[in-house]
């Protein structure tokens, strides 16, 4: 009883925005990513998530990058202390109703979010495991894998590799997909894992969710063949961990993520901004646009 009313007054005194004398409670989403300057992955991509979904969005930025369609000219890694001070910062007044990792260029910026958010309880953890950039180039440092497999996995509600990523991460691409989930879940701790099905070949696209008590879930959705796609896995994932701040289950999360993913590629395609490799487009599913 303690605990659940004090629980309220945190969310209460947290989560609570004001304007003039309006106040409102939304559900708050922590994304911690790189920044894209190209508008189409990254934190920029969280940011329009969480909006279409009606959250709030806080971030932490990891890392600065200067790319394009055309591809990853820099990537500059904010500083230890500047990535610790952005999350402090947040935690200070805001209690996330769920937080989104992308881009973690660095152990020791895993180590530094692990901390934090272990220190303050932080639920409904969703990583999108970005290993590189859609236009190429590496994200991480040497260590950055094995950190954030020891570190982060076992405090993650979901991690969501693609397949690439997901033979980097398991060690293992002599197995197939479930199999190598599975295996993963054993080792790491990870209690589930989204296996992308985006680069597998069909007329569907196919993701797989290997769950720690050994169900296997699919989520099924017509391919859509465009050059479109940057920003997928991002936008994915910060859907997903706007659903589970909204109260959804992860069944649920996942499902409904998944209509939006599909919707937002569609539209990517249709309202092309930018030559070669443009970005997904997160809209209302209820909007035309
Ligand atoms: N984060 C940043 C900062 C990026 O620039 C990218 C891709 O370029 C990603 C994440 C991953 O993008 P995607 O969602 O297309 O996998």
């Amino acid at each position: 009883m303690q605990l659940n009313r004090s629980r309220k007054s945190r969310r209460q005194k947290h989560n609570t925005i004001r304007v003039g004398s309006f106040i409102s409670e939304y559900p708050v989403v922590l994304s911690i990513a790189g920044s894209d300057n190209s508008g189409g992955a990254g934190i920029q991509a969280d940011i329009k998530t969480c909006q279409v979904y009606g959250t709030f969005c806080t971030t932490a930025i990891t890392a600065i990058t200067a790319q394009n369609s055309k591809g990853l000219r820099m990537a500059d890694y904010v500083g230890d202390s500047m990535l610790e001070s952005q999350l402090d910062s947040i935690f200070e007044c805001f209690s996330p109703d769920a937080v989104k990792i992308g881009m973690v260029p660095s152990a020791s910026a895993v180590e530094i979010i692990s901390r934090i958010l272990r220190q303050h309880n932080a639920r409904n953890i969703v990583i999108d495991t970005v290993l590189s950039a859609t236009a190429g180039g590496c994200f991480n440092r040497d260590g950055t894998v094995k950190a954030m497999t020891t570190l982060l996995f076992p405090m993650a509600t979901l991690i969501t590799p693609n397949l690439p990523e997901l033979h980097i991460l398991s060690g293992k691409s002599d197995l197939n997909p479930a199999d190598a989930a599975t295996r993963m879940i054993k080792f790491s701790e990870v209690r589930n894992v989204l296996i992308k099905g985006g680069h597998s070949e069909g007329d569907t696209c196919n993701d797989l969710l290997v769950m720690k008590d050994g169900r296997i879930l699919e989520f099924n959705r017509k391919r859509i063949n465009s050059p479109d796609t940057h920003g997928t896995g991002c936008t994915l994932s910060s859907a997903i961990a706007c659903g589970l701040a909204l109260g959804m289950t992860l069944e649920c999360a996942i499902e409904k993520a998944k209509t939006f993913i599909t919707d937002a590629i569609a539209r990517g395609h249709r309202f092309r901004v930018t030559e070669l490799y443009g970005p997904v487009h997160q809209s209302d599913l209820r909007r035309k646009r």
